[in-house]
């Protein structure tokens, strides 16, 4: 048999090698590197084509351009095309079904989904094209046998449905046994047997109208929205209409009874279904029927959102009302004939064989298509990828891939996003926003470097500033060129990333900042806290300023009834506490052990704001209560030394500790002595 022929048009040689290798096996391959190229080769052989895989991004003339020319020549009505894009739903895609593309695969390709699409995708055309044109033949010629073509289009709708079970059979069945069994009950519907064999081999058809319907509602693992329903629900109307365009509609009873089945197999008896809300006999009792059986079907199979439901509880749900009304004659016949249809339904006929044959060829098709090594290797590949990436993700380095020939940059999500640039750069010395970041000649000094390489020595390490987000920070970015194993080696491409410097030294002064504050409460340590302070009374020799010696009150009691857990958690809180009492301008400092210090500017009056802050750093956690005793001293009065200041506040607190802790004390110099400790800065 003559393979398919397949054209794929993607820019990267990489991807159409990947592609083709996963369709080489089954069909035939033809590739264009450009959307121009693609459309010459169309123009002399669209006819002998089956389907088109397309990139988006490419120079010369882009992937929407080619759907365009499609368009225009009416191509694309029997071509069918599937876009190949990084992304599952972006704009890009949108825009591409917009201008008729079939189907998208999303890059890094998964072979089972190129292979399962490719197949999809043929098949759905195929089957408008040419196995509708059977049918037509087939009522032409009169056959009898009408199953084999049946048995093809209803596996199509099932394939595309993934209904797992062999759904169009067993609807097909019990239409033929309610036939049957009402049949001997009543002569009201006039049915022969030659009716009976009809009505059931269209009862294949009742779904076909899904055909028309998106892949993604009729797909969808969860509930529809009321959108999505409406839009499932035309499948009946489209389903009679697709029928009732074949010219062999008007003489052929196959057919008119295929129509009416998919048309009204949603109605219900109380004119309560769809799409016309007919009532009782209104609807012909043809597709009442099989409206039974598809409910009964779909109770009994697995679904996605639903496990399946036994016989009994089905049969009684239907009965009972459950699922829509239905024809009481009808119910009668499912409830006396019950066992004889579980029966019938567990066991194999001639028609499920003819349905494992089917599926066992689709499965095989599918088989030979897949399980090569290239598959192994794609894994392999994806693995790279996700590792890439992660990597990536976390040194939080851009990464870059450049192709001389074409032009293009293709920078990782995370990179393209932070430079705001696109994830892929076609022509990138005429790219206005990458001009922006990398300044102008920017891009021609880095192209220069990447020339200077060879495949011996092939790394680049050059230093840039790189201007984005409102900043201009210095780069560095870190390639190597890539070499084909040629005799004479051509550069195929560079491989790179980008690192921000600037953050790389905010990463340093992160780490040296552990060395200048304390670990247990993060507030700064003794030596940095005095250093800070030094500097703002350098800085402002004549700020008034407030240094605050703060001692929790027994603290040695706390930790020896409670434990040392329990101290650490009320130095910590006492630290909070600090930090929130004052502004982020202020100094809060651990100096060592249960003491602290505060060191605050202030205007107005400063006894409010130290009785404020006081009265929050007494507390009470976990039922105990926690005070501290607190020295104060004021540079207006000791000056701005320091030292000074630092004494004259410790003399302060010491005072406070004798008065009988759980309060505060303003350094006086009259009635505190304050020479009596050594200083404790150095
Ligand atoms: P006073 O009211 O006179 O200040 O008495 P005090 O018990 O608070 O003072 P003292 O200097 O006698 O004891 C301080 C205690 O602080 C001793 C030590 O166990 C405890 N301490 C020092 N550093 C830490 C620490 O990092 N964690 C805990 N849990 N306790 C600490
Ligand atoms: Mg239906
Ligand atoms: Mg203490």
């Amino acid at each position: 048999m003559k393979k398919e022929k397949i054209l794929i048009v993607d820019d990267s040689e990489m991807n159409r090698s990947l592609l083709a290798d996963m369709l080489c096996d089954g069909y035939d391959v033809v590739e264009a590197e450009d959307g121009l190229q693609a459309i010459t080769m169309m123009k002399k052989t669209h006819a002998q084509l089956s389907l088109v895989l397309l990139d988006i991004v490419m120079p010369h003339l882009d992937g929407f351009g080619v759907l365009e020319a499609m368009k225009k020549n009416r191509w694309i009505e029997d071509l069918p095309v599937i876009i190949i894009s990084a992304e599952n739903a972006s704009p890009q895609v949108e825009r591409a079904y917009a201008l008729g593309a079939a189907d998208f695969i999303a890059r890094p390709f998964d072979t089972l989904v190129v292979r399962r699409r490719v197949i999809n995708t043929l098949l759905l055309y195929a089957k408008r094209k040419q196995l509708l044109g059977m049918v037509e033949e087939q009522i032409y010629e009169k056959e009898k046998n009408n199953d084999l073509v049946i048995d093809i289009l209803s596996h199509i709708v099932e394939f595309r449905n993934g209904e797992s079970g062999p759904h169009i059979i067993h609807v097909r069945k019990l239409t033929d046994l309610l036939l049957g069994y009402v049949l001997e009950k009543s002569d009201k519907y006039n049915l022969t047997s030659d009716d009976i064999s009809i009505i059931s081999t269209a009862s294949a058809l009742h779904d076909i109208g899904k055909i028309a319907i998106s892949e993604n509602i009729l797909n969808k693992p969860g509930r529809l929205t009321p959108e999505e329903f409406a839009e499932m629900k035309k499948h009946s109307a489209i389903g009679a209409e697709m029928l009732s365009g074949l010219p062999g509609y008007k003489d052929e009873k196959l057919v008119r009874v295929a129509c009416e089945i998919c048309r009204w197999h949603h109605e219900r008896w109380d004119g309560r279904g769809y799409p016309d809300g007919l009532r009782g006999d209104d609807i012909p009792i043809s597709a009442q029927i099989v409206a039974l059986a598809d409910v009964y079907d779909a109770l009994t199979s697995t679904r996605v959102y639903k496990p399946a439901l036994t016989h009994e509880k089905t049969v009684e749900m239907i009965v009972g009302g459950e699922c829509g009304s239905f024809n009481p004659l009808l119910l009668e016949c499912l409830r006396e004939h019950s066992a004889q249809i579980r029966a019938a339904l567990r066991s194999g006929s001639i028609a499920d064989a003819r349905s494992r044959k089917l599926r066992s060829v689709t499965t095989e098709t599918v088989k030979r298509v897949g399980g090569s090594a290239s598959e192994r290797t794609l894994r392999l590949l994806d693995k790279e990828r996700v590792r890439n990436s992660f990597y990536a993700a976390m040194t939080e380095a851009i990464r870059f891939e450049y192709t001389a020939f074409p032009p293009m940059i293709t920078l990782s999500e995370w990179g393209a996003k932070k430079l705001g640039l696109n994830e892929t750069i076609v022509n990138p010395a005429r790219d206005e926003a990458l001009t922006r970041v990398l300044g102008k000649g920017g891009w021609e000094d880095l192209e220069e470097h990447f020339r200077s390489t060879t495949p011996e020595n092939p790394r680049v390490r050059v230093e840039c500033v790189l201007h984005y987000n409102g900043a201009s920070r210095w780069h560095r970015v870190v390639a190597q060129t890539l070499w084909s194993t040629d005799d004479v080696p051509l550069c195929e491409g560079v491989l790179g990333i980008v690192m921000d410097i600037h953050d790389a030294h905010l990463k340093m002064e992160e780490l040296t900042q552990k060395a200048t504050r304390d670990s247990l409460t993060g507030l700064l340590n003794r030596g940095s806290a005095r250093e800070q302070i030094e500097l703002r009374m350098k800085e402002e020799p004549h700020g008034r300023f407030a240094l605050a010696e703060i001692d929790i009150d027994d603290f040695k009691r706390v930790n020896d009834q409670l434990g040392h857990m329990f101290g650490d958690q009320v130095l910590r809180e006492l630290a909070r506490r600090m930090s929130h009492s004052v502004r982020s301008s202020d100094i809060c400092c651990r100096a060592g052990g249960e003491e602290f210090f505060l060191f605050l500017d202030y205007n107005g009056r400063i006894e409010s704001t130290i009785d404020r802050i006081y009265n929050n750093l007494c507390f009470e956690i976990e039922g105990r209560s926690i005070t501290v005793s607190m020295g104060v001293a004021l540079s207006a009065a000791e000056g701005a030394l320091y030292d000074r200041l630092y004494r004259a506040a410790d003399a302060a607190l010491y005072a406070a500790k004798q008065g009988g802790k759980h309060r505060y004390r303003f350094y006086d110099k009259d009635t505190m002595p304050e020479a009596w400790t050594p200083p404790r800065w150095c």
